[in-house]
């Protein structure tokens, strides 16, 4: 009988426990990662939202970018939601901030404006199907650009707002905050798809 896959979601910041529960909605379990020893048991990797510069200092004190970093070229699937997108994103547009580059994407932090900071839209992403999805968006960034690699599955206000290139997933929004479990589950048959192999693809951490 095949086992369920176990999916971390780093635990330093932001919406931990409502991605646990969302996954083990979508049938999956999940625990929360704080240490580098703990990805070795995970298949799959969420960074939730937060506050992306805090974010990256954390991983940088806790020891946990480079061993992130190596897991992904090593095929592990990771999920970045809304300032998870932005940490593992290429770049950042207009600011100097360091990021995991792993997303062949440029990320525009707080994007959709103040008067948006917060936002419920009927997002239409057809690779869920026909039904639009609930999408929460709070102080969400957009994709600025996106390299030849990288899908664009969603938009608003034509902006990419969630995009895939090969095992990195990346939403604006918050998919834990919903009942509906579809982004979840894709993500999961991400992780099912996978079978760890390097992506080839050599990146330094910032
Ligand atoms: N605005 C935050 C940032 O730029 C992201 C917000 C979020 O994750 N909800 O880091």
């Amino acid at each position: 009988m095949a086992t369920k896959p176990v999916v971390g979601v780093l635990a330093l910041q932001g919406d931990v426990d409502e991605h646990i529960a969302a996954m083990q909605r979508a049938g999956a379990q999940a625990i929360p990662v704080k240490r580098a020893q703990e990805l070795d048991c995970v298949s799959g990797l969420i960074i939730p939202g937060g506050e992306s510069t805090t974010v990256m200092k954390l991983l940088d004190r806790f020891a946990l970018d480079r061993p992130i970093v190596e897991r992904a070229l090593a095929g592990m699937p990771i999920w970045g939601t809304c300032m998870g997108m932005i940490v593992v994103a290429d770049e950042v547009a207009g600011l100097n901030q360091p990021s995991l580059g792993l997303l062949d994407v440029t990320v525009r932090r707080n994007a959709f404006g103040r008067q948006n900071e917060s936002a419920h839209v009927d997002l239409s992403i057809p690779a869920l199907g026909s039904a639009p999805f609930p999408a929460v968006f709070i102080r969400a960034p957009w994709i600025e650009r996106s390299g030849p690699g990288v899908e664009v599955l969603a938009q608003r206000d034509g902006h990419g707002v969630m995009v895939r290139q090969d095992r990195v997933l990346g939403t604006s929004f918050h998919p834990e905050l919903v009942a509906d479990p579809r982004v979840h589950k894709y993500f999961l048959d991400i992780v099912a798809g996978s079978q760890e192999r390097p992506v080839g693809k050599q990146r330094n951490v910032a």
